[in-house]
Order: C-alpha cells, then structure tokens, then sequence
C-alpha cells in the first residue's frame, strides 16, 4: 500500500525542512509547495489524504484555502485539514475552526506533537469504513470511498465530522448512540472536544438532513442518552 500522502503549505523554510524530515521519518510521503497558488494545483493534480497548512503565505492567507476546501471547491470537501498557526494569533485558531479546518498546533510545536496529530488525523480518515451498504440505510446512500451521502437521492453537503457522525448513526441504525461513542468514533478518543461539540455538530447535521426531508426529522434526540437513527 501507497504511505500516505501529505500536501504541507508552509513557506518559513525551516519550519517545513523540519516538518518534511519528520513525517517521512514516519513513512508518509509529503509533497511541500510554499505558496496557495501552488498548492490549490497540488490539491487537484493530486488530492492528497491530510492537508498542513500555515496561516501566513506570501500569497494570501491559509484560511482561504481551508475554506474553499471545506466548501468543496478546492479538494473533496472532506480532506482532513490541520492548521499551523502563528503564535499568539489566537484568532487563527478559532477562525481555522469556525472553517472547519480539523484541527491546529500553535507555532512553535514540537514536530513529535504535530506528528501524534498527524498519525491521529490519519487513522479517524479510514474509521468510516465500516459504514454500511445501501441495503440498509433506508432513504439514505452512502458511498464511503467519496465520503458522500444521499438522502431520497439528493447529495447532501457535510462538513468531515458531519459525515462521521451520520456514517456512525447509520452504522447503528435502530440504536442509542451516546455523546461519548460518537466523541470516540468520530472525534477519536484522544481529542479534546466535548459533549458540546457533538450537539453542535449534530445540530448543523439535523439541519441539513431537515433542509432535504423537511417532514422528517431522522436524528431523534433520546435526553441524557444520546442520538438515534431509527431503523
Ligand atoms: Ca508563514
């Protein structure tokens, strides 16, 4: 199997010459451009699995690239994206977020931490895998390999952690999923997210299921248990 492949934006040379020797240490393979321009035809010459991408370019600002990603325009909407911010620029952080950006390290990090969030990135990337076939999805369709999903055969537009999260319940169809299995599945155990920002995602998720079938709503919110798809 192909190691997976890393497009890094990042134009501080050293910066980048330690973030390349690092990951392909860890036997990923890494593609590095130092400028948007370069990097939005990186992404469709050849779309690679996790995107690293720093704030600060000579030619405009990450966050643009994120959010044109995110919006599907740039890459498949559900490229992982991890956000390399400059220090104290606390809003780049939430700003990267808010853009659905997967998650950050502050500049300066230790290549060893940024790697652990590579690796982790990584592995919740291959977790929809087990979702399951059409056959029983009902209204729904679910095609894995392109991280997309149907309802009454309307493509729907999820952000990454939307689709884990509809993936997940559908996998489960018929059963309780709590805030916590959903947090594990989707966010991956070790992340520091919350109860919150699984209602916070169920909540735009609900809302764009309700934007196709609005005479149904599918998540049905069971209180202080958790979220069900009925079967
Ligand atoms: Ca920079």
């Amino acid at each position: 199997m192909a190691p997976p492949h890393i497009l890094l934006v990042e134009d501080d040379p050293a910066i980048a010459r330690s973030i390349i020797y690092a990951l392909e240490r860890a036997g990923l393979s890494v593609t590095h451009c130092l400028l948007l321009k370069d990097a939005r035809q990186q992404l469709q010459a050849s779309p690679p699995q996790l995107l690293i991408l720093d704030v600060g370019l000579p030619d405009g600002s990450g966050l643009d690239l994120c959010r044109d990603v995110r919006a599907g325009t740039a890459a498949a909407s559900s490229l992982p994206v991890l956000i390399l911010s400059a220090h104290g620029e606390e809003i780049d952080r939430v700003l990267g977020l808010e853009l659905g950006a997967d998650d950050y390290v502050t500049k300066p990090f230790s290549t060893r931490e940024l790697l652990a969030r590579v690796r982790s990135m990584l592995r919740r990337t291959r977790m929809p895998a087990s979702a399951p076939t059409r056959a029983d999805t009902g209204p729904f369709e679910i095609d894995t390999a392109g991280q997309r999903v149907s309802l009454h055969g309307q493509v729907l537009s999820l952000t990454r952690r939307e689709f884990g999260l509809l993936a997940d319940l559908l996998s489960h169809r018929g059963r309780i999923r709590s805030r916590n299995e959903l947090l594990n599945a989707v966010w991956g155990a070790d992340s520091d997210s919350t109860d919150r920002t699984v209602d916070t995602h169920i909540k735009t998720l609900r809302a764009k299921l309700l934007a196709v079938s609005p005479e149904h709503d599918h998540i049905v919110t069971h209180r202080g248990m958790g979220y069900c798809i009925e079967a």
